[in-house]
């Protein structure tokens, strides 16, 4: 008889997204006339860069004539785009060589791929509250998952201590759900602690783009001792609004080893045996992203972004509600009014304000009583959603 991975009857029945998506579907049926405006799902809204649509076109074209027509790429990525990650990497003054640079479909494909190279007995530290992917792909493979504590005693930006125990560890900065960002001496905290225990760092660096205090560290590899305890992973689609285009990489160091073998040679191993690339057509779209005019671009986007983040934070503050994130991040994290529970808040929020957000309980136990909303909508929705907030929560 067939039998199944039984790890994943382990997995909470539903995803957070779903049961917000369900609610949400419900409340809608039942108020046809209402403006319902979503400030909850992560997914970018602005169209991709000029840039990067003319790349596309153009590569459309070199896959119509035969001279210039692309099969089967190779599995870790063309030469055009990991070189031009090199040299993003080499302006913020951070040394990557090309073959460390592994192009896939997605960060979330590989954060969760990753796991094949690490053994099942490994202890994985993960923050709560956290990316739900961390914790569920873990739980897929039946690793151990010891959480540590984020809380508003530490900013959302937890560190080790003694009787921190990890062999895999995951850290996300600027973090999703929270917005919080480590600056260097804490990243530098948690990278001489994974060396001193022999621990490898998953290091998330999906909003990089989104940091704009220049002290921040946007890599875990601007912290000197990176190179022989991280990897790290990063997308086009919130930098660059990839979404529903897809494309993202990740970076193994050639000196990053356990047991006397190279992980580079391994998830190298992994991907050309079970995986066969991105197309070219979008590989060509990624590299514009890295052209004088696609920089140009996806960074006034990215401010339109973050105006978003100033009024959600504007309204807060005015308010008085406890808050992080939203000035380095698209997140905003807030502490509910009312001490009300998160979806006690969810539905508040949607059933008098018509506004969607995500229950901070959804990302952990440390996220009860939080609440997260994104950036990522128009302009005039963020600022008619936080009318409607303010007018709700405002005291007189
Ligand atoms: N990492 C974090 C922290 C995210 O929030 C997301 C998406 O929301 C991802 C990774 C996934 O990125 P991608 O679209 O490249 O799969």
């Amino acid at each position: 008889m067939t039998k199944i991975n039984k790890n994943y009857l382990d997995l909470k029945e539903n995803y957070l997204f779903y049961d917000v998506a369900c609610k949400v579907k419900k409340y809608s049926a039942e108020n046809p006339d209402k403006n319902i405006i979503r400030l909850g799902i992560g997914d970018v809204t602005l169209p991709l860069a000029p840039a990067v649509i003319s790349a596309l076109h153009s590569a459309v074209d070199d896959m119509s004539r035969a001279e210039t027509f692309k099969g089967y790429g190779a599995e870790q990525g063309y030469g055009f785009l990991k070189d031009a990650i090199v040299s993003y990497y080499a302006d913020r003054n951070i040394a990557i060589k090309a073959d460390e640079v592994f192009i896939s479909d997605g960060a979330k494909s590989d954060i969760g791929n990753i796991l094949d190279i690490f053994g099942k007995d490994n202890v994985v530290l993960v923050p709560d509250p956290v990316y739900p992917v961390y914790v569920d792909t873990n739980i897929m493979d039946g690793r151990k998952i010891k959480y540590i504590s984020a809380n508003t005693e530490n900013n959302f930006l937890p560190l080790p201590d003694e009787n921190t125990e990890a062999d895999i560890i995951y850290i996300c900065t600027p973090n999703n759900p929270t917005g919080a960002v480590y600056n260097k001496d804490q990243l530098k905290v948690w990278v001489d602690f994974a060396n001193s225990k022999n621990a490898v760092i998953l290091f998330d660096a999906a909003y990089e783009a989104f940091v704009s205090d220049p002290s921040l560290p946007r890599s875990i590899f601007e912290i000197e001792g990176a190179r022989t305890c991280a990897i790290e992973f990063c997308s086009f689609s919130k930098t660059a609004g990839f979404t529903g285009t897809r494309c993202a990489y990740t970076i193994v160091p050639e000196e990053l080893s356990f047991d006397g073998t190279k992980l580079n040679g391994m998830w190298l191993r992994r991907q050309t045996t079970k995986f066969n690339g991105v197309s070219y057509i979008v590989q060509t779209g990624a590299a514009a992203v890295f052209t004088k005019d696609g920089m140009k671009q996806i960074k006034e986007n990215i401010n339109y972004y973050r105006e978003n983040a100033k009024t959600i934070t504007d309204t807060l503050d005015r308010l008085g509600i406890w808050y992080c994130g939203g000035v380095n991040s698209p997140y905003i994290w807030f502490k509910c009014p009312d001490n009300m529970g998160s979806w006690e808040f969810f539905d508040k929020l949607l059933s008098e304000a018509n506004v969607v957000g995500t229950p901070g309980e959804g990302f952990g136990e440390n996220g009860k009583g939080f609440f997260r909303l994104t950036s990522f909508s128009s302009h005039e929705n963020t600022v008619e959603a936080m009318r409607r907030f303010e007018k709700l929560f405002k005291k007189d």
